[in-house]
């Protein structure tokens, strides 16, 4: 019972000192308060894009630091988090590939993250009084920030529990979403133990063009991808995986593609996500025309499948899809060095 009231305070009320929370016996409170503290990762800047977007630049524990971003759209507002500082992984189109990994975010970080979100939009509502989702700002979580989620399985599952707890933040089940590169041995567990909608970072049609695109390809290819999505628990018409799939002229963008991809995926329930290349500094791929891209999302479209065209958000301020990479970490530094920092094994 204790453990409920002090969750509502957390993550219903936004409260931050043990001494607020009222319907707790003083000496209790005294107790908490002598062995636990209540903190939040901090937010070091926050811009915000001429569309609304913002983008928080968040400081965790040892100095490092990684990026949220909160994105309002009609209805709905998602929140992007992150799970890793850096990335292990080394995709040739995205910023954060070039950052070398520096160490795995904690569920308390990965959950502080929409605390933190929460605050700015200033969305902290009554205990037993939480709004439907569809009223809330911050209504739903993609695990498409910084880092691949299912390399932190256990603190990513750890944060969207409480992101789902009715005691919790009380996000529905559905409005989560973690996307991954492909980590074939983790995804069954991906709903077994979180039971949120998965979304795959798929982005080339031969094991040839995808091995260069997502190198993870070269350990588990695509045909060892797909059986593992074909094996996915709990798929029905609204559940769906989302395939996201980068739009590179002249890489991956050509109508052969658009057939090969529709013929691969048969018979899994899918929406096939198509994001137009975001550019950073240095990039090696253009985005693909206007034109050719509607052109490929018609070829799926008439497969059967829904093929929305992602907007790019918050370009302005380096916040949309494949552009984050945090400042301080943006000079590259030796991989021991790195390590020896965050206190892992290289
Ligand atoms: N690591 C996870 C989640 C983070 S990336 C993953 O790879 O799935 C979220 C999505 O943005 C992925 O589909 C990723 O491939 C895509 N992405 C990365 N760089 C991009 C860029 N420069 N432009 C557009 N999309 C990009
Ligand atoms: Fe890592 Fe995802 Fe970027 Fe690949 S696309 S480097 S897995 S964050």
């Amino acid at each position: 019972m204790r453990t409920g009231q002090i969750w509502q305070w957390l993550y219903q009320k936004g409260v931050r000192d043990f001494d607020a929370m009222t319907n707790l016996a003083k000496g209790y409170r005294a107790e908490l308060a002598e062995r636990f503290v209540i903190e939040l990762p901090e937010v070091v800047t926050r811009q915000i894009s001429d569309d609304g977007t913002r983008k928080y630049l968040v400081r965790i524990a040892g100095g490092h630091e990684v990026e949220t971003v909160y994105i309002p759209e009609e209805g709905r507002g998602t929140l992007c988090i992150s799970s890793q500082v850096g990335c292990t992984l080394t995709c040739s189109f995205c910023h954060t590939g070039t950052q070398k990994l520096v160490r795995n975010l904690t569920a308390g970080e990965i959950i502080g993250q929409v605390m933190l979100a929460r605050d700015d939009l200033g969305e902290w509502p009554e205990p037993g009084h939480n709004p439907h989702d569809e009223t809330r700002l911050l209504s739903n979580i993609v695990l498409m920030g910084m880092g691949e989620p299912l390399y932190n399985f256990e603190s990513v599952r750890d944060a969207m529990k409480i992101a789902m707890d009715p005691e919790g933040i009380s996000l529905s089940r559905r409005r989560i979403t973690l996307s991954t590169s492909g980590v074939v041995p983790e995804i069954a567990r991906t709903a077994t133990e979180i039971g949120c909608l998965l979304a795959v970072s798929f982005h080339g049609t031969t094991d040839e063009i995808r091995d260069t695109l997502v190198p993870i390809n070269k350990k588990w290819n695509i045909e060892t991808l797909l059986e593992a999505l074909r094996a996915y628990p709990k798929l029905s018409n609204s559940e769906r995986i989302t395939f996201e799939y980068v739009m590179l002229k002249d890489v991956n963008d050509s109508d052969e593609d658009a057939h090969r991809l529709v013929q691969l995926i048969k018979g899994i329930p899918a929406k096939i996500n198509l994001i137009p290349f975001n550019e950073w500094p240095g990039a090696p791929y253009e985005r693909s025309s206007n034109n050719r891209i509607r052109a490929f999302a018609d070829i799926i479209y008439k497969a059967g499948y829904a093929s929305p065209i992602r907007k790019p958000r918050g370009e302005d301020i380096m916040a949309a899809c494949g552009q984050l990479k945090s400042a301080t970490e943006r000079v590259r530094k030796g991989r021991a060095a790195i390590a020896a920092e965050a206190g892992i094994a290289p």
